[in-house]
């Protein structure tokens, strides 16, 4: 049951299309759960999105649905991409939008990495 108001997950979602190498991305880190590549509309000198290879449409669906092994591999994937990309010393920003109200546009769940320059306050 999907947990995130978002609804079942849309296997033609953009993420799931890139994902099965329909869509072409700039990948920057392929791992065996997960995928990272450089967002279509950077708001940043470096913003990549780093996608579970699993089928969640969102925090919530991940955190209640994936496994342990799935959960440790994408977290350590976006701790790769940042050291990857030698964002560690300056630093970075992590964001998931969830559902309606945070703007979710993409069904599959995902994280924002930003860097390459201050970024500023949060927003609200
Ligand atoms: P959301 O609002 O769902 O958190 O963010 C979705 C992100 O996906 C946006 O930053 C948007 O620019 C990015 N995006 C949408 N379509 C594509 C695409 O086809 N390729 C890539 N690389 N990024 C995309």
């Amino acid at each position: 049951m999907p947990v995130s108001g978002l609804g079942a997950y849309d296997p033609d979602n953009v993420f799931a299309r890139i994902l099965r190498g329909e869509i072409p991305s700039r990948t920057v880190l392929d791992t065996e759960h997960a995928l990272a590549f450089h967002d279509i509309a950077p708001h940043a000198p470096h913003h990549v999105l780093v996608i579970p290879k699993g089928a969640y449409v969102s925090w919530a669906d991940f955190a209640a649905r994936a496994t342990d092994a799935e959960i440790a591999g994408f977290v350590r994937a976006v701790g790769q991409v940042a050291q990857q990309l030698g964002l560690e010393e300056a630093g970075y920003r992590l964001l998931s939008n969830m559902g309606a109200h945070a703007g979710q546009e993409v069904p599959h769940f995902h994280v924002h990495l930003f860097g390459g320059r201050p970024l500023g306050p949060m927003l609200t």
